[in-house]
Formats: structure tokens, C-alpha cells, sequence
């Protein structure tokens, strides 16, 4: 099982989770990378912030519930978050 991470920014965990969106409405989950989307809203953004932008691709309910799964990707490649 991976191990669920409790996000406030998109920089914790140094980025080395997958993002979880799991539509407050259907319960539809996606996942994402963070390091995508920290190219476009910032490394620094509150999660919270962008989620109220999201939409739910199958029902289009707003405001998904976001977490984190942490990696499964095997650690060596040194990464920042800045
Ligand atoms: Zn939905």
C-alpha cells in the first residue's frame, strides 16, 4: 500500500509524491505529478489554492479533495524543489 502523505504545498515531501484527486462529488481519482504542475501555479502555492481550480473530468464537480501518495520511484536522482 503507499503511504498517504498529508499535503499543505506543493514543495513538501520535495515533490517526491504523486498527487491524488479524488472528486469530492463522484469520487473519481486521479493522479498527477506535482512537479507538473508546479511548472505552472509554483512550488510554493497552497494546495487548497489550486484545487478550487480543478474540475472533475468525468462529473465536473469543482473543488476535489487533494493528498499525496508517496513515491514508489526508487530514490538516486537528486531533485529540488526550486
Ligand atoms: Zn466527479
Amino acid at each position: 500500500m503507499p503511504r498517504s502523505l498529508v499535503l499543505k504545498k506543493l514543495c513538501d515531501h520535495f515533490g517526491d509524491y504523486t498527487l491524488v484527486i479524488v472528486c469530492s462529488k463522484c469520487g473519481y481519482r486521479r493522479f498527477s505529478d506535482p512537479h507538473t504542475l508546479a511548472r505552472t501555479v509554483g512550488w510554493d502555492t497552497p494546495v487548497e489554492k489550486f484545487a478550487s481550480r480543478l474540475k472533475c473530468t468525468r462529473c465536473g464537480a469543482n473543488n476535489p479533495l487533494l493528498s499525496g501518495e508517496a513515491s514508489t520511484r526508487p530514490r538516486g536522482v537528486p531533485k529540488s524543489p526550486h
